[in-house]
């Protein structure tokens, strides 16, 4: 192992791999530091979970030539269904309509995983140092100094600039000296995959219930993955529920429209809370994905959103070595955080207020709801907009989210 690089990225989950892939091209020397091995089985970005990646995220990956391998195991999804419980009214948003082939595709993370950590291994400037975790962090005016300790021993590697990227707990952010705002949702996001009776032909359904949403989207095999938000009081009944009584539960909630659910598998639980990191840099160091924000599942913006600041931190690299600045330089740090300030602000502020909208159960906001729903259907310009947003195609895009190559 070298003990100077130019990029220490911490954190090789689907944020960090995904950045030291997308720096590739670039011929800087980078180092991901994971704390958990591949094969552990236990990888906890690279799980279970099905993750719908929006129209911005497919083109990123088109750009870094990785998309043919995701999409050979994605389902798209041609079609988004809103409903809320106990109410007639529902929206839709489709994909032929926004003049698209699909309003995105939906992948299981571990499969996400095989691709990107595959990958990584055989990009060129790329170390991993892995199982090993960052335990220390020094930071200078001309480098970072980082201490690492794996199975073996502890060392310390000099990077010009310390990506962290280890997720919303993240110890790194912590010695950085950046605090978080946190607020925990009481709920937790129930996941895992069913059959239903009715083939779910690429729609994907997401229904508001009194306990939180329910999201139903089509994974391979014809089956349905599902994100059931459920109160933190009952999440732990809602576990130990036998088979047959969570499918009788969830069928509850979701109704019919799909017929009769089945064969649910293995499931498991994620608590949630929003946070939201007060800076996104400091001196030789910068915050990407969940270590810079944590938001509720409700919209599936999450990862998509940490890809943009991937995206956004390749073109200020990219950027600044054209001007012989390197990569941790004050102005590509300033710039990278005055950049990415805005579409964070954004989507952390509409997931929130998504979340505690239909949380509410006062008679005239659901009213309301109803009526903003029937509005929504009916004006497709707000749907075109929503959907932009959805899709993450507004606001100023990087190279990398428009499907141009970072140089
Ligand atoms: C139920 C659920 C459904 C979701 N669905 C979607 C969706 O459909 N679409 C979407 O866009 N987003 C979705 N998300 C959000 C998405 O999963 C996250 O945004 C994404 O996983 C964040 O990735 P990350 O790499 O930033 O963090 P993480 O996934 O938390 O990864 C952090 C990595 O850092 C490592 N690490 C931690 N500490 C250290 C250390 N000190 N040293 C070295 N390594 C360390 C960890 O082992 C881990 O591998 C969903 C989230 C949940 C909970």
């Amino acid at each position: 192992m070298k003990q100077h690089y130019d990029i220490v990225i911490a954190g090789g989950g689907m944020i960090g791999t995904s950045a030291a892939l997308a720096l590739a091209p670039l011929g800087l020397s980078v180092c991901v530091v994971e704390a958990v091995a591949r094969k552990a089985g236990q990888q906890p970005s690279f799980d279970d979970r099905s993750t719908a990646l929006s129209r911005s995220s497919q083109r990123m990956f088109e750009a870094m030539q990785l998309w043919d391998d995701i999409v050979a195991a994605a389902t798209p999804i041609r079609s988004v269904h809103v409903s809320d419980k106990g109410r007639f009214g529902f929206s839709h948003i489709d994909a032929e309509e926004q003049g698209v082939e699909a309003l995105g595709y939906v992948v299981i993370n571990r499969v996400l995983g095989e691709v990107l950590q595959s990958e990584l291994e055989a990009a060129d400037g790329v170390d991993v140092l892995c199982p090993a975790s960052i335990e220390g962090v020094e930071l200078g005016p001309d480098r970072a100094s980082v201490t690492i300790r794996s199975a073996e021993a502890q060392e310390t590697l000099n990077c010009k600039l310390l990506v962290a990227a280890d997720g919303a707990n993240s110890s790194v952010r912590e010695m950085l000296g950046i605090s978080a705002q946190k607020r925990a949702y009481g709920q937790r996001a129930m996941i895992g995959n069913l059959q239903s009776e009715m083939s779910l032909q690429q729609r994907a359904f997401e229904r508001f219930t009194s306990q939180g949403p329910l999201a139903i989207l089509p994974i391979a095999d014809d089956r349905a993955g599902f994100v059931w938000t459920v109160s933190e009081q009952d999440a732990e009944r809602v576990l130990g529920l036998s088979d047959d009584d969570f499918l009788a539960e969830i069928q509850e909630q979701f109704g019919f429209r799909l017929g009769r659910f089945s064969r649910v598998g293995t499931r498991a639980a994620y608590p949630l809370t929003l946070s939201k990191a007060v800076r996104l840099t400091a001196t030789r160091s910068v915050l990407i994905g969940n270590s810079a924000h944590g938001l509720h599942p409700v919209a599936a913006q999450g990862f998509n959103l940490g890809l943009r600041d991937v995206a956004a931190l390749c073109d200020c690299i990219a950027d600044e070595a054209r001007t012989g600045l390197d990569a941790g330089s004050v102005q590509l740090l300033d710039r990278y955080a005055d950049w990415r300030r805005s579409d964070q602000k954004k989507l952390v502020y509409f997931t929130d207020n998504l979340v505690q909208l239909f949380a509410s159960s006062r008679p005239h906001i659901r009213t309301l709801r109803n009526i903003g729903m029937i509005g929504f259907d009916l004006i497709p310009g707000v749907r075109s907009l929503f959907a932009k947003h959805t899709m993450g195609l507004a606001g100023e895009l990087p190279r990398l989210s428009r499907g141009l190559p970072v140089r």
